[in-house]
């Protein structure tokens, strides 16, 4: 289960992660990309925890709302807008509730995913976010009443470590072809932090 204040903590701690592997995100975008994908997401990840701890909230959604038009406005580049989506779409999706429970996380992460395939018509495969995001999703539907923190990371991570073989079709990469073959998509490392970070808050 998540209440307000352990959404704001998976923020923090994401925005942590983030922070101390900037340079290695930048790193991955340098051969398939413009190198920028560490400052990117470290600018907005910063300007959303700041904006987190701002303000006060009655129920989940709002927290998701606010981050999600923080990340929009400042992390900037292709990923600034899928993020952002991603978590206006899950802040939707849970509106109203209290507390969010393993059937409301499918849900909202549910849309999430749809919204970034939406937004970046992206689909599996195509060595972008989707790539750890759609696994993630798949292994919480299938685990819903048993999840564990640990396979949560381990699945994140896998899915991550997959992109690396994975042409990419989509975005910036796309235009290395065949010379994308061989690292690690940006995105689904950044991805990575997103999840292994909600396996620590979630209980
Ligand atoms: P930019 O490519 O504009 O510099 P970033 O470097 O911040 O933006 O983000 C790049 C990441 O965005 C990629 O690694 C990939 O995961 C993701 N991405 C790019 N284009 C798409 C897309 N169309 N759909 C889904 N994800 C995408
Ligand atoms: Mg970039
Ligand atoms: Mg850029």
């Amino acid at each position: 289960e998540l209440e307000i204040h352990d959404l704001i903590k998976w923020f923090e701690i994401t925005n942590e992660r983030i922070q101390q592997h900037k340079d290695y995100l930048t790193g991955l975008d340098q051969p398939i990309g413009d190198g920028d994908h560490g400052i990117n997401m470290a600018r907005g990840y910063q300007e959303a925890v700041t904006k987190l701890s701002q303000a006060e909230y009655q129920e989940p959604s709002e927290v998701l709302r606010d981050a999600s038009m923080a990340l929009l406005s400042k992390v900037g580049g292709a990923s600034g807008p899928l993020y952002g989506t991603a978590f206006l779409k899950m802040s939707l999706a849970v509106k109203g509730l209290e507390t969010i429970n393993a059937a409301s996380l499918v849900n909202g992460l549910s849309a999430a995913l749809l919204g970034i395939k939406q937004r970046g018509k992206a689909e599996a495969g195509e060595k972008t976010l989707v790539d750890v995001w759609g696994p993630v999703v798949d292994y919480i539907s299938s685990e819903e009443s048993n999840l564990r923190a640990e396979d949560l990371t381990s699945q994140a991570r896998m899915a991550m470590e997959r992109t690396k073989e994975m042409m990419a079709t989509k975005g910036r990469a796309s235009y290395f072809k065949e010379k994308s073959i061989g690292h690690i998509d940006p995105g689904s490392a950044s991805s990575y932090y997103v999840f292994a970070s909600l396996a620590e808050v979630w209980k």
